[in-house]
Parts: structure tokens; sequence; C-alpha cells
């Protein structure tokens, strides 16, 4: 018998507001334990929350992002249970009306991953185990920093589908701005819902539930493993057990951790220190005004108005970062391709190589204009090009000051590179020789000795058409 795997995903995403959800305190990541907190994040008794709008404003964009309808009468409930890194024992989250429901994303294929809901909550505090002291410390920095937690219906069929859908996911999100979506750090982190079902089977069989998955490569192999371990579990006539797993990613295997919570063991009630929130058409159609351009309408309209091929589109859209520096360089120059090839080449790897993001980067997209500007306009060449490419990468140089200051500026006199043609000739009269005798290996050699008399200032094809020319003007005695 042949086994189907259906899985569904809860994504969390922190939301790069400044403060957190309910208090002022900031959100950044790491910092001391327990200094960005207040009274409010620590679930102090008397301490009332107060809904930062932001937070709204987020989930709004998220999901028109996703093609979700927007709740225009939304609540926050409280779900309730004792852990230590939840100061007040209770979650406030939304349960009964979130703020977005019935989405989509298309994640290439042809395949639609339907979006369940996107619900507003906040954050856990963070357990600190030391084995040393053997004792588990607290931080609360992470209380009440936003969340929102994405659920999609249970459509995925494979790993390679949960993978393409978290890579469109994360795109999305990085476009929007909503979070920084460093699985690193947890900001974008994964619960994987999956279960086997015997193939044409209607009714879904028993799920498990893999929590906190922080990477995309172990997302894929714990897909792979539990679905292999279920369908063993069925072969072999036992039934599949409803709980939650532990990945282990250096055992390449997963564990069973405690028998799965439903709804009612968190006995979920309306949380009654929040107003309900009210979302009207004005400020959704604002968000939806306000939208910035995503990475596939990126892509599109390279394609369509600069005529770049799918591969440019593609890598100046892999970073949000790229795809401004290559469009506001684009629009200075008018030069799209050539925009596009500088910033793919050696802008990318000049930043690779010194272990900057591309985020980090300060050029000025007017200097690399003005650099494309001299290279497509013949007054240096591609080598030299090069070179002062680096200056304004390392040291912001303006590429035309300092083109005339070295002077760099091409040798376009056919005369002068003419003399130096005739000079090359004449002081190598073996490579000369040689080249007559049928060895290519000397024209290349006679082309370098030229170019370097010329200081590298000179049009490296001028340079060629005239040697061959001398070459042949001269026949063999
Ligand atoms: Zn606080």
């Amino acid at each position: 018998m042949n086994y189907e795997m259906v899985a569904g995903l809860e994504v969390h995403v922190e939301l790069s507001t400044a403060s957190k959800i309910f208090c002022g305190c900031v959100t950044d990541f790491g910092g001391e334990p327990n200094t960005h907190v207040c009274p409010v994040c620590t679930g102090m008794p008397g301490t009332l929350p107060v809904l930062n709008r932001t937070v709204v404003e987020f989930a709004v964009r998220t999901g028109l992002a996703l093609r979700c309808d927007i709740t225009r009468r939304g609540k926050f409930d409280r779900k309730n249970y004792f852990y230590p890194d939840l100061p007040k024992a209770y979650q406030v989250s939304q349960l009964y009306l979130p703020i977005c429901r019935d989405g989509a994303l298309d994640i290439g294929g042809g395949k639609t991953i339907g979006i369940h809901e996107i619900h507003m909550e906040e954050d856990a505090g963070k357990l600190i185990h030391d084995p040393w002291e053997d004792c588990t410390l607290v931080d609360f920095n992470r209380c009440g920093v936003p969340l929102l937690e994405i659920v999609s219906e249970p459509d995925f069929r494979s790993a390679g589908e949960v993978v393409a859908y978290l890579e469109k996911l994360r795109e999305i999100l990085l476009y929007l701005g909503v979070s920084d979506c460093k699985m690193q750090e947890g900001s974008m982190r994964a619960d994987i819902n999956l279960s086997v079902r015997p193939e044409g089977q209607a009714e879904l069989g028993t799920r498990t539930e893999m929590k906190n998955m922080n990477s995309f490569k172990a997302i894929a192999r714990a897909v792979e493993s539990e679905t292999k371990r279920q369908i063993e579990v069925l072969k072999a006539g036992g039934r599949v057990r409803q709980e939650t797993r532990r990945w282990d990613d250096n055992k390449d295997a997963s564990f069973a951790m405690r028998s799965k919570e439903n709804a009612q063991d968190y006995r979920y009630f309306p949380e009654p220190d929040l107003l309900p929130v009210h979302i009207d058409d004005a400020w959704i159609e604002r968000v939806r005004r306000e939208m910035p351009e995503l990475a596939e309408d990126k892509r599109r309209r390279y394609r369509a108005d600069f005529g770049l091929p799918e591969y440019d589109a593609r890598q100046l859209t892999s970073e949000r970062a790229w795809a401004r520096l290559f469009e506001e360089t684009a629009a200075r120059t008018g030069r799209p391709k050539a925009a596009a090839n500088l910033i793919m080449t050696d802008i990318m790897r000049m930043t690779g190589d010194s272990g900057l993001l591309p985020e980090d980067l300060t050029l000025d997209p007017a200097k690399l204009a003005a650099l494309i500007g001299l290279i497509e306009g013949g007054q240096i060449n591609r080598t030299v090009g090069k070179k002062v490419l680096e200056q304004v990468f390392f040291h912001d140089v303006d590429p035309e000051a300092y083109v005339k200051a070295q002077g760099l500026l091409l040798v376009g006199d056919p005369d002068l590179v003419r003399a130096a043609v005739e000079k090359a000739l004449a002081d190598n009269p073996k490579s000369v020789e040689d080249y007559r005798g049928g060895k290519e290996k000397a024209f290349g050699f006679l082309v370098g000795q030229t170019m370097r008399a010329l200081g590298g200032k000179a049009d490296p094809q001028l340079i060629n058409r005239l040697v061959r020319e001398a070459l042949a003007g001269e026949p063999a005695e």
C-alpha cells in the first residue's frame, strides 16, 4: 500500500516593531538578561496592557499580502498555561477572532497553499539551562515581543513544498518590512503538523507536531524522517500517537516529548484587560496603498521594463538591499543591464569577501552610475573600471575626480596606440617571428606588451586590431 504525507505549518515570526506589543520596552534581540523589561511584560499584579498600533498595522499588511480577509472587529484571548518563562501564567493571543483569515500563497509549480488564519500574540521569555551550576536561569527580555502566528491549511504533500512555502513566506515578510526573519535568532520558527494516510483515503491520519524548527534544511529532513517513521508504524500494524515531538538535527531523528494538548486544555477566554480591535475600511485601504512592492512584482517589472533575464531579476531581488541599489543606480544611468552586471558580479563578490551584509552597504548609487557612464562611454576600460569600483566601494571616492587625478582616462588617440604597437613589435622580434611561425600565443604577448606601454589605459579591442594589422602588414621575408 502507498501512503501519502499531509502536513500543515504554523509559522511564528517576531515583528520588527521598535517596542513590545503591550508596553514600551524595546524588542532588540539579546541584551543583558532582564534589562528589556517592565512591570507590564513581567506580569506584575495591577498593571494593564496597551496595544501597540504598529503590530496591528503589520498584521494587516501581512494579511493583505497573503490575500486574507481582514477581521474588522477582533479581540484578544488568554491562553492559560504555566511555564517558568511565562510570568503571567497566560499568553495573550487570539483564538476566536484572529485578525486575518482565508488567505493563499502561491509557491510555484502551480501549487497554492491555503492560509487558514494569522493571529497576533506575545512571545514568552527564555530559559537558560546551566549545567555547571546545575540550575536554570530565566531571561524575560523576549516576553511581550510581538508575534504573528501564520497557520496554513494542511496542504503540503512533500518536504520540497514545505521549504518552497517557507522561502516564499520569508521573502514576502522581508519585503513587507515586518520582520527580519532571522531563523538563527528565532525570529522566524516553524511548527509542523504531519500525518500520513493510505493513498486515496479522504480522512486524515493521526498527526504529530514538531515544534520550533529553525532552519530550512532541518525542516526538510524532519519532514522526511517523520513521514518515514509514521509509515513504518502503520505498516507494522501499529497506531500513530498524537504527540509533540522534538527534532534532534544531530541524531537526524525526532523523539516524543509529550502528548499533544488540545485547545480546551488551555482554558481560553476573552482577554478582559484589552479593548476589542476595530479596523475600518479607510485603515485597510491606506495600508494597501502604502504596501511596499513585493519581490515577485519587482522581478516581473525588471523583465518587462528593463529587459533583464529571469536569472538577473532573481539575483537582484534575492535581498531587498540589492533591489534598492539596482533600482537607484539604473534610474541614474539609464543603463539597467550595465547596473545589473556591476552589482551581480563585482559588488556582490566584494560584499561577500568583506564579510558584509547587503543591508550594511552605504554605496552611493550616483557614484556607481558615474562609473558606469565612464566605462560605457569608453573613457576607461573594464580593467581600470574594476580598480575604480574598489575605490568607490572601500573609500567612497568620486569616480570622475579619481580617474582624472590618477590619470586613468583611456588613451583614445589611435596614433598613440599605433606608435606603442610598433614599438612593441620592434622590441620583440622573436615574438613576431614566433607568431608568423604559427604560435598564436605570441600574439597575446605582443598585445600585453602594448597595453603595458600604455599603462593599461587603452581599449583592448583597439590594440588587438592594430597589432593584428601591424603583423599582417609586414609580410615575412
Ligand atoms: Zn515591558
